[in-house]
């Protein structure tokens, strides 16, 4: 299929900003276009031309993108780098180049969406000296047989900033809509992207195997699992009624998860809770898997933190230092870690997914050879209150985050991707019940003023709203923010800068913000507590009182935030 039909899709899907017209609009493309292309729209629709686990990187200098664009306009690099100057985006001023090119240089041909996948794995391939030479040629040889919009879209697609507000959840609804009877059987299709989260590979089921085909999508050892959440409650007293019998109390360790597999062949690869390919930065754990997990395949999960030279626990921010492409050889030595395994999904060929959790993590226990390095969680069997509390009272004195509470049912089973009834997460913000602490995604940024003037005063901060696939702001955060943070947060925001309301963002008039950011960054924030306001749009009109800027999570996606369902829940118990 030539390219340009799917520019043309790009350009409408831009003007919309209703989710369920997005979706329509895709499905009705993808039962127009021919099937076998379809998990390649799926990709690149989503500005990628991987599932991001597979970690491929185009690695082009923004030198080279904008030599591509001087070469594919017929002009010299000056004039290409003063538009990129006023436009401020590479893309576009992609668009106004080739607008501008001169008559006489025709184009060479089209590009088929085959040749421009082809392409752009050619380009994230090509590493070592004279690749950027190389990746510089292809892209300027894919701009030449493109149209000018063609040609944003493929360096939108190329440097990862093709934000049209469609995700992942969309293209599900609309693979359900183009080629299922029903839109309902968007929930297998989810259910199995959980396990399997590669739009490529649920595409191609469906359509070659149907809904029969997309129900045997199991665990493939090396492909990372959707992770397992924990729900929240505000009264210890609330877990016999949802979770009646014994259960496990494990300590709640504040760190980063992981999700480690072994495969046939003895490769272990290291997920995060994004689920990005995190094995480079801790070969160490690495080591210790390979030494004291006594099992040919597995897929297991736990919680990595940082300790002392006597075994403490550091805080996350210590942790966060590991998270480095380089010098990883220097912080393995500085910052050693533990890995406290929690959770067995696969073992020697057989999927634990459906085994209750007393029996996955009995089989845990046999497998795991304890040491300083890595070792099961802290954890305790009761069913008494009381127990639970000195329980945790324990786990906060010993520099622990809280308590996670386990379900020891036989229905008990590795829900991936869902935020369930088995686990259930009791911290120490919620037993002083004072304060508690939200995830939230920023979504603008305030200009400050005073002391502040030339930065940014606040910014606006958004809670999800996972039915809709909307974000709804419900704060604005100014305090907390220290003068380095000041410093750092307009670069860490300056991708994410787009000059309207980005397509998901659900805001009222009073609300708007003097910069607008694409939902990308997390932050954690604590407030004192939730009221209503007919200001924000979170839930039925909620805000937060007196939020502050704790750190950011980096560790998360903005589609993990906190849920506006899960503050209109806290709202009502409150
Ligand atoms: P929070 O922001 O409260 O840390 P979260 O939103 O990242 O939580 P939750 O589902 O609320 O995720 O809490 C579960 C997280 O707690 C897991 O993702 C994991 O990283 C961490 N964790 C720490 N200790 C454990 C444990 N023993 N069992 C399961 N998860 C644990």
């Amino acid at each position: 299929m030539d390219f340009q039909k799917l520019v043309e899709l790009y350009e409408e899907l831009e003007k919309i900003s209703s989710g369920n017209s997005m979706r329509e609009i895709l499905a009705d493309f993808l039962k127009r276009v021919p099937p076998e292309d379809v998990p390649i729209i799926s990709y690149l629709t989503l500005g990628q031309i991987a599932s991001p686990y597979e970690g491929i990187v185009m690695g082009m200098a923004d030198k080279s993108v904008l030599k591509a664009i001087a070469t594919a306009g017929g002009t010299d690099l000056s004039k290409v780098t003063k538009i990129m100057h006023e436009t401020g985006d590479a893309g576009l001023t992609a668009e106004k180049v080739l607008q501008k090119k001169p008559q006489t240089l025709v184009p060479l041909g089209k590009v088929t969406i085959h040749e421009l996948f082809e392409k752009l794995h050619k380009i994230a391939s090509s590493t070592g000296t004279g690749s950027q030479d190389t990746k510089m040629n292809i892209l300027a040889s894919l701009l030449q047989k493109s149209t000018p919009a063609g040609a944003k879209y493929i360096i939108k697609i190329t440097l990862g900033t093709l934000r049209m507000g469609v995700g992942d959840m969309t293209v599900l609804d609309a693979l359900a809509i183009a080629f299922t009877s029903d839109k309902k059987n968007k929930e297998l299709l989810e259910a199995r992207y959980n396990i399997c989260p590669d739009l490529g590979i649920i595409a191609q089921t469906l359509i070659k195997d149907g809904l029969k085909g997309i129900d045997k999508i199991d665990i493939h050892v090396g492909t990372p699992i959707k992770m397992m959440l924990a729900q929240r409650i505000e009264e210890l007293e609330e877990v016999a009624k949802k979770m009646p019998g014994k259960v496990t109390v494990e300590a709640k360790y504040d760190g980063e998860r992981i999700q480690a597999h072994k495969d046939k062949k003895g490769k272990i690869t290291l997920f995060s809770r994004n689920l990005d390919t995190i094995t480079d930065q801790f070969p160490d754990l690495v080591e210790y898997l390979e030494k004291q997990i006594d099992a040919k395949e597995f897929v297991l999960e736990g919680e990595v933190i940082a300790i002392d030279a006597q075994g403490k626990p550091l805080p996350f921010q210590t942790l966060m230092q590991r998270r480095r492409k380089y010098d990883i050889k220097e912080f393995r030595e500085k910052i050693p870690v533990q890995l406290k395994v929690f959770d067995l999904l696969y073992l020697n060929g057989k999927s634990y997914l459906d085994v209750p959790y007393y029996q996955r993590s009995a089989q845990l226990e046999k497998i795991i050879q304890v040491g300083k390095h890595l070792s099961l969680t802290d954890r305790k069997i009761t069913d008494d209150i009381e127990e639970m509390n000195e329980f945790f009272q324990k786990m906060l004195q010993s520099g622990y985050e809280g308590m996670i509470i386990k379900s020891r049912a036989e229905d008990s089973v590795y829900q991936a991707g869902t935020r369930g009834w088995n686990w259930i997460k009791w911290k120490k913000e919620y037993a002083k019940d004072l304060s508690d602490t939200f995830d939230l995604v920023i979504i603008g940024a305030y200009h400050g003023q005073g002391n502040r003037s030339g930065k940014y005063g606040a910014v606006l901060c958004a809670s999800y709203n996972e039915k809709e696939n909307l974000f709804e702001t419900v704060c604005k955060v100014g305090t907390g923010l220290t003068d380095e943070l000041l410093e750092e947060l307009p670069k860490k925001l300056a991708k994410y800068k787009t000059d309207k309301k980005p397509a998901r963002v659900v805001i009222k008039k009073e609300m708007e913000p003097n910069i607008w950011f694409e939902p990308k960054i997390v932050i954690e924030v604590l407030a004192a507590e939730i009221t209503k306001s007919p200001y924000h749009t979170c839930a039925t009109g909620l805000a937060l009182r007196f939020p502050r800027f704790v750190h950011f999570r980096d560790d998360k996606k903005a589609e993990q935030a906190t849920t506006s369902n899960e503050i209109e829940k806290m709202a009502k118990k409150k």
